[in-house]
């Protein structure tokens, strides 16, 4: 494995397949990883695991080879992925609870982010 991905400056972005790759959202700049989904075209996954039960089927995404499927993968135990647009911070506050408290989070995180690189 090389390329950004291994080394992302929040050492996060561990990076398991080779086909996916680190890279900030051109839209609000938070890290994503970018793998390629079912139908071919890339799609941008927020980084960790989520609650599966906690959040809307329709946003639930599931990696198998490196490749996003939709929906949660049951020996996930309970967890699964979401596209980062879910809760993409140039986008309004999700109107659901848990996608709107990922998107305060993810918020508060970028902001931190910000503040460290003014130092
Ligand atoms: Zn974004």
């Amino acid at each position: 494995m090389t390329g950004p991905a291994a080394d992302s400056p929040d050492g996060q972005a561990r990076v398991r397949q080779g086909r996916c790759r680190f890279e900030r959202c051109p839209a609000c700049g938070t890290p994503t990883h970018v793998h390629p989904g079912i139908d071919g075209r890339e799609i941008a996954l927020q980084p960790g695991n989520h609650p599966a039960g906690l959040l809307p089927p329709r946003n639930l995404r599931h990696l198998s080879h490196g490749i996003v499927y939709p929906g949660a993968d049951p020996r996930e135990y309970g967890t699964a992925r979401i596209e980062h647009v879910s809760i993409c911070l140039s986008l309004p506050r999700p109107a659901h609870p848990v996608l709107a408290e990922l998107w305060r989070a993810l918020s508060l995180r970028a902001a931190c982010e910000r503040n460290a690189n003014r130092r």
